[in-house]
């Protein structure tokens, strides 16, 4: 069977994306990365004792998922778009413009925003790629498949003395220790919908505006998606039981992530997961019929008052 893509190419790609050159730091080694399953072992250890303590939290390129963002702005007791304004910096994460976000640094440093006297200020809540440093993953589905599969990779950046620690773990015991699980979990979806985006290619053409704002709204701003889902149109366009509805209204962000999930898919790639109400295709069809009627109707008005010839034949 033929990979859909080559593993090594994609690996030197999303380990570049993770781990951007940080030529601030000295003695920064190249990339080298090496294939790795959960059950392969790496030496590594990383505690206040080390002598880079919070060095790598002092030159930071961090790419936030959208269950990072719930975990932070609920610590942090803000609403998701309070979070985003204040502590993050958008970014596009392909061509199309595909909207991604990265953990805001302190003004005027690339240190962290979150990094503190003591070390991570944050730490129960800390971001995905903060758990799982010095590994990178990635999911890859190969062709005819549709699970996706995880590779691990391992980045070793001199200036971190965790590697030169005497400690061998798995990386599956790692995980665990970082207790990166709730992450996967939740991101999961989102992860494999940024794949499947990025891999539809050029032939698909670039996503419309409003496709990419409803992304942002599904991944970045849980409030907002809760009102969309209160809203009269969403609720003349779906079907939703009453426990649906109760479990949307209520507090439960990962329910509703998981929902804003469904929603996208069904949005960009026409996967049947929100059931529909009997004829709401047709009548959102009659009404955007009319609005363009309407605003052509407009520009003909529009047109004919420019033209003196037209008003005198009114
Ligand atoms: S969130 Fe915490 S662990 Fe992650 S870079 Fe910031 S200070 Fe370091
Ligand atoms: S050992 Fe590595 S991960 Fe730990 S503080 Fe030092 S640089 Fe950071």
């Amino acid at each position: 069977m033929t990979d859909e893509f080559d593993p090594e190419v994609l690996a030197t790609e999303e380990l570049r994306r993770l781990f951007p050159e940080r030529p601030e730091l000295p003695n920064q080694s190249p990339l080298k990365p090496v294939q790795l399953t959960g059950s392969d072992t790496i030496r590594f250890h990383c505690h206040p004792g080390v002598s880079c303590f919070n060095v790598c939290c002092k030159s930071i390129n961090i790419q936030l998922t959208p269950y990072d963002i719930i975990r932070l702005k609920r610590r942090l007791g803000l609403d998701a778009a309070d979070f985003v304004a204040r502590y993050t910096v958008p970014f596009e994460m392909d061509q199309h413009g595909m909207p991604g976000l990265r953990l805001a640094v302190k003004p005027g440093t690339s240190e962290c925003a979150f990094l503190g006297e003591e070390g991570c200020t944050v730490y129960e809540d800390r971001p995905t790629a903060c758990r799982y440093y010095p590994l990178g993953n990635m999911g890859v589905r190969k062709v005819g498949e549709s699970e996706v599969e995880e590779l691990y990779f391992l980045v070793q950046e001199r200036h971190c003395k965790g590697h030169d620690e005497p400690r061998t773990i798995s990386i599956d015991d790692y995980r665990a220790e970082q207790e990166v699980q709730p992450y996967e979990e939740m991101n999961a979806d989102w992860r494999e919908i940024v794949l499947k985006k990025r891999s539809a290619g050029p032939t698909i053409g670039a996503p419309s505006a409003r496709s990419l704002q409803l992304f942002d709204m599904c991944s970045y701003d849980m409030e907002n998606f809760r009102r969309f889902t209160q809203s009269p149109g969403f609720n003349e366009m779906f079907d939703l039981d009453a426990e649906t509805r109760a479990r949307l209204d209520s507090d439960d962000d990962e329910y509703l992530l998981d929902f804003a999930m469904d929603f996208l898919r069904q949005v960009l790639f026409g996967e049947q997961r929100i059931p529909k109400r009997e004829g709401a295709d047709q009548m959102r069809y009659s009404q955007r019929r009319e609005v363009i009627e309407r605003k052509r109707e407009e520009a003909r008005r529009a047109h004919r008052l420019e033209d003196p010839r037209d008003l005198a034949e009114d």
